[in-house]
């Protein structure tokens, strides 16, 4: 079945927040802590395929007991930024990779396809109706997180025969407000995130279950980030709970691990691939061991370590610490690659660089 054009009905919140409440958290946004006046919402069945596009108040939805998701988290999930430039004119950046990972999520997890038109209407809709929560100014933005879950009420374990699809939004202040600051990342020795032929490659709710034991875990150790290994050899970096990573060799090479089937494909990682050959780096994806992580930071082949997504865009990585030891890269402050690639990426992303791939997309 084809889906139809995607267009929205609209049904304004009378209960809005007063300009004055909003423009407070506007100031001192944080991340996850508010959202907009308004919702998206749109639902699937077999025999209606994607239907009932709307932007609604934004509210609680009713959740019967027995709905599938809350069973067996058949659940996926996007995140991606508006960003507003100087002219207060208002961007995405890279929406369709956004849109192209969900469908592929959405396979992984028998969930069925959004199509592209439909992710870009749900989005461009909802930032329309809530233009006036965009923060400006320093690195803030209104973080946009599309979400779709199993809605059937039904204890069967089969795929879901009724999905609803939603976009909620929420400002979000700079993520480094006093200066980007280098973390350490904790080595996950007993667990894994991912395994060969799971839900890795997928923006599946369940990853990030799995992975909040070891991220307590790096918490007591005084790390803001878990590294994981690949589940079979335990051999090989795969990625952080919810960062790629990226290693700058004293060649001047940048090397990120290449996807292995349980890595998730960050559009940011992909960014900094062509931004790193923009800026006349050799970029290298390929396996990456521990081994080479901690002799190379020893011996100074690896110069910097950093970890992108799209929250912090690039985060300078100071240290990689597990049971009994630690290796650390560089001085501990942010390393001039890992500096530049972060600028040029957010200079882009804010309208401050020219935009020589076409990733911006205005609203
Ligand atoms: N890996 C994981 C596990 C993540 O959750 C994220 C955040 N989406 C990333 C990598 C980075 O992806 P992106 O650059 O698309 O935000």
């Amino acid at each position: 079945m084809t889906s139809t054009p995607f267009s929205a009905t609209f049904t304004r919140n009378d209960a809005a927040k007063p300009a004055e409440e909003r423009d407070t958290i506007l100031a001192n946004p944080g991340f996850g802590n508010h959202f907009t006046d308004h919702m998206f919402l749109a639902e699937w069945t077999p025999e209606t395929d994607w239907a009932n596009a709307r932007v609604v108040p934004y509210g609680p939805l009713q959740i019967d007991p027995a709905t599938a998701v809350l069973h067996y988290a058949q659940e996926i999930f996007e995140g991606l930024k508006a960003y507003v430039h100087e002219d207060g004119s208002v961007w995405l950046f890279r929406p369709e990779a956004n849109a192209a990972r969900m469908q592929r999520s959405a396979h992984r997890l028998a969930l069925p396809e959004l199509p592209i038109d439909w992710f870009l209407g749900s989005i461009k809709a909802l930032v329309e109706t809530d233009r006036d929560w965009i923060p400006a100014g320093g690195e803030k933005s209104l973080y946009l997180r599309p979400f779709m879950f199993a809605s059937e009420v039904f204890l069967g374990v089969r795929p879901s025969q009724h999905v609803t699809y939603s976009v909620i939004a929420s400002p979000a202040g700079a993520y480094f407000s006093g200066g980007v600051q280098a973390v350490s990342i904790w080595l996950s020795s007993e667990f894994s995130r991912a395994g060969a032929g799971g839900t890795g490659a997928a923006k599946c709710g369940g990853n990030y279950a799995a992975s909040l034991l070891p991220q307590q875990e790096a918490a007591e150790h005084g790390c803001a980030q878990v590294a994981f290994l690949d589940s079979t050899e335990q051999k090989w970096i795969e990625e952080l709970g919810g960062m790629n990573l990226y290693f700058v060799h004293s060649d001047g090479s940048i090397v990120t691990p290449e996807l292995s089937g349980s890595i998730l494909e960050g559009v940011t990682r992909d960014s900094i691939m062509q931004i790193g050959r923009d800026l006349g780096h050799e970029v290298v994806e390929r396996r990456v061991s521990i081994d080479e992580w901690r002799e190379g930071a020893a011996d100074g082949t690896i110069t910097e370590v950093f970890a992108c997504g799209t929250a912090a865009v690039v985060t300078p990585v100071a240290s990689l610490k597990w049971d009994g030891g630690e290796a650390v890269s560089g001085d501990g402050e942010p390393g001039k690659v890992t500096s530049d690639i972060r600028s040029a990426l957010v200079d882009i992303q804010y309208g401050r660089a020219e935009d020589r791939h076409g990733w911006m997309q205005r609203i």
